[in-house]
């Protein structure tokens, strides 16, 4: 049974307003992107294709993955204009998968704990998010008015890695692409995540299985900062170990 992880680096990070794409950020000496590979390469998945922007293969490949010795990962691709469009390109770089992984790369502190968790509930279900409850009220709006107030005790927030039967997931792609041919990019809405593919193109269930407070995607400098106390925090820990 081969599980097959695809981490997205394929975004541009606009609203981090950094020169560097957020994923090649350094933080306590290493890039942002080589926290989340060695979390799945510790977990139990068994390879994993990177998705970076297009013409950062040969960077990531050599100043990434060869420099710091990731061994797991199969195939380095370029992504898309959409983040769905990168997932695409890395479900077709996937080789004998019969269960994937989709992860967000910005999320650099997920821990192999959590992977392995996504990947154990695959046994029972085809389709798997990470999410926790939503802490904040939530509100709906229209412009600056608000319009309505969500039930809290039903909304969760997901997380990435969200874990699909391979062939699923694929097939849901291909049916959003065939729509979008149709209709038009537009009309789909916004696809921010793998699952809510599922949700729209087939009549498959999707099960939750328990995210991590720490698991954020790096989106502003705020988040970048958070990051880097906790990775500088590990690294401290770490070398003082080393010490005695
Ligand atoms: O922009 P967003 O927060 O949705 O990005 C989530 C993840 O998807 C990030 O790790 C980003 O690098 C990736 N992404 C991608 N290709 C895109 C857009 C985003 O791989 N076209």
């Amino acid at each position: 049974m081969k599980i097959t992880a695809i981490v997205l680096a394929g975004g541009r990070g606009k609203r981090m307003g950094s020169e560097v794409p957020k994923q090649y950020i350094e933080v306590a000496g290493k890039p942002l992107l080589y926290y989340t590979l060695k979390a799945f390469e510790t977990s139990k998945a068994d390879d994993i294709v990177v998705v970076c922007g297009e013409g950062d293969e040969s960077f990531v490949a050599e100043e990434i993955i060869e420099k710091y010795g990731i061994e797991r990962v199969s195939a380095v691709v370029a992504g898309g204009k959409e983040r769905y469009d990168s997932v695409y390109n890395g479900l077709k770089a996937c080789r004998d998968a019969q269960k994937v992984l989709v992860h967000d790369g910005a999320r650099c502190l997920v821990s192999p704990q959590l992977i392995d968790r996504v990947i154990g509930a695959l046994d029972e279900s085809r389709a798997v998010i990470a999410a926790l409850p939503v802490k904040d009220t939530i509100k709906r709006r229209a412009g600056s008015m608000v319009t309505a107030t969500l039930k809290r005790s039903e909304l969760v927030s997901a997380q990435t890695p969200q874990g699909f039967e391979y062939d699923l997931l694929l097939a849901a792609n291909k049916k959003m692409y065939i729509d979008m041919a149709k209709s038009g990019r537009d009309a789909l809405g916004n696809i921010t995540d793998d699952a809510s593919i599922i949700e729209a193109y087939t009549g498959e269930k999707v099960k939750i299985v328990p995210g991590e407070e720490k698991n954020i995607k790096v989106t502003t400098p705020e988040d970048l900062f958070l990051v880097k106390m906790h990775l500088e925090n590990l690294k401290k820990a770490v070398d003082k170990t080393d010490v005695f």
